[in-house]
């Protein structure tokens, strides 16, 4: 699909729309009550950038100790990803130079500090930084930490059952017939807005799975080809993503042979996300970057159902402790995992509920309903949540291709915006003085989680390019 205007949200001619809409009850209370109670509604339904700071975070220590998962899991996570490079390096041979760990590079980017202090006039504390999970190997997203993950460890635990496996062996043993025909009575499913799907897909069938993606209406037209490409099955939704879950999660109960990743309450696909931070440490060491308590790190995460900023963050909490402070990013048209967590309602609200649309050029991030797990999991852990405008998302994609040469996709793009809110948005200052961080915060790092990126095919990458340029500052 071509991007035209009309798929790029322009709030400014929506608001009226939203806030002339008919006024209705969600879970019992008007939207005049609920708005009453959490003024961010009303920012919401305005579709206006916002933030909001969490008032129940705790120091880090308390929050750990009383955590259903802990450091033991996201190292078994890793252990597991471990077991299993010899086997990746081997099928993917674009992985053979890392031995197998898919990981992805962490870059300084200086100009776009730069240009964005002087675009959005203010001054950015501290270093700023890019993790570049766009360049990460075979599915080009973050969703190829969790969502490779947890199709590995389905096919551990199933090779283990049948006595083919030993955890102590040599794991490229799955690349032989012996083991993917025992896989193959074996199907994996997935309900996803493109990038989820794309990581499962492409792993699920080098292993012999069957498997079934449900693709939500957001996903895009290269996401289903190159799947259907390597023989899985694409089902299209004309819903958004929270039915097309639904849809791969009822289909999928009724097989006792198939494996829903359900991207909703899967603890194994946020702990596969959060090895990320095990890696991180490594690498901001080899970059000579200290993370303590005199140098701050401020971690920006776009933000869709959450599994994926969460369980990132959930590792940095593990790995920096009070040191870091994480916000969820998430488009104005789809601030559900904000909604959830400011309300504490978690799942039991959409931004659908309260008149706003989830429609939005980011894909990745097209999502109305966020995971009740993460939001509850990382309640006493996360620093907030901001929204912005697709317009902005598209405008920071043509800057950083412009000033960096780094082309991402426009989820990609709202960890970007993360320096400028903490700066400008009064409660993000706020949060500054009272966590006594206003003398150390020039001693920090910035760091911009980009999420996705290097598998869009060029002419698509040109588009947004041009999107950028004409919503340009
Ligand atoms: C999926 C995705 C996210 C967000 O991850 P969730 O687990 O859905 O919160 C962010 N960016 C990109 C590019 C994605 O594909």
């Amino acid at each position: 699909m071509a991007i035209t205007e009309n798929s790029v949200n322009t709030d400014i001619t929506n608001n009226n729309d939203v806030l002339t809409c008919e006024t209705s009850m969600v879970n019992g209370k008007t939207w005049e009550q609920w708005e009453r109670e959490f003024p961010i509604i009303g920012e919401i339904r305005a579709l206006r950038e916002t933030g909001w700071v969490n008032p129940d975070k705790i120091p880090c220590k308390k929050a750990l100790s009383e955590c259903e998962l802990t450091m033991d899991d996201v190292r078994d996570a890793s252990d597991r990803l471990e077991r299993f490079a010899p086997y990746l390096a081997k099928v993917f041979p674009e992985t053979a130079a890392t031995g197998g760990i898919l990981e992805s590079p962490l870059r300084e980017i200086p100009q776009m500090k730069a240009e964005l202090e002087q675009k959005e006039g203010t001054r950015i504390p501290g270093k700023l930084w890019i993790k570049l999970d766009s360049q990460l190997p075979i599915s080009g997203s973050i969703k190829a930490r969790g969502g490779i993950y947890e199709v590995l460890k389905t096919a551990e635990d199933i090779a283990i059952r049948h006595g083919l496996l030993r955890i102590e062996d040599d794991y490229r043993a799955f690349d032989s017939e012996k083991f993917r025909k025992v896989l193959s009575q074996y199907s994996i499913a997935v309900g996803s807005t493109g990038n989820l799907g794309l990581s499962i897909g492409i792993m699920s069938a080098q292993l012999g799975f069957r498997v079934m993606v449900h693709m939500s209406a957001d996903a895009r037209q290269w996401k289903k080809d190159m799947l259907r490409s390597k023989g899985v099955t694409v089902k299209e939704y004309e819903s958004d993503y929270s039915i097309a879950v639904r849809e791969g999660r009822k289909i999928a109960e009724q097989d006792p042979y198939c494996h829903f990743v359900d991207d909703e309450n899967s603890q194994t696909l946020f702990l596969g996300y959060s090895v990320a931070a095990l890696r991180l440490k490594k690498q901001f060491q080899e970059a000579g970057i200290v993370v303590d308590q005199k140098h701050p790190l401020f971690a920006y995460l776009p933000c869709g159902v959450g599994g994926g900023p969460g369980g990132v963050a959930f590792g940095l909490k593990q790995v920096f402790g009070d040191a870091v402070h994480c916000f969820f990013a998430e488009p104005t048209h789809s601030c559900c995992m904000m909604l959830g967590m400011a309300t504490n309602q978690n799942q039991d609200v959409s931004v659908q509920d309260f008149g706003v649309d989830n429609l939005t050029a980011a894909d990745g991030l097209a999502v109305g309903r966020a995971s009740g797990f993460v939001g509850r999991l990382m309640r006493p852990f996360m620093s907030g949540c901001y929204s912005l405008t697709d317009e902005r998302l598209f405008r920071m994609l043509a800057t950083l291709a412009d000033c960096e040469d780094i082309w991402l996709e426009p989820s990609a793009l709202a960890g970007m915006y993360g320096p400028v809110m903490l700066t400008k948005f009064p409660a993000f200052r706020e949060y500054i003085k009272k966590e006594g961080l206003e003398g150390v915060i020039t001693e920090g790092t910035q760091l911009v989680w980009a999420t996705g990126g290097s598998m869009v095919p060029e002419e698509e990458m040109k588009q947004y390019y041009q999107t950028g340029k004409r919503f340009f500052y």
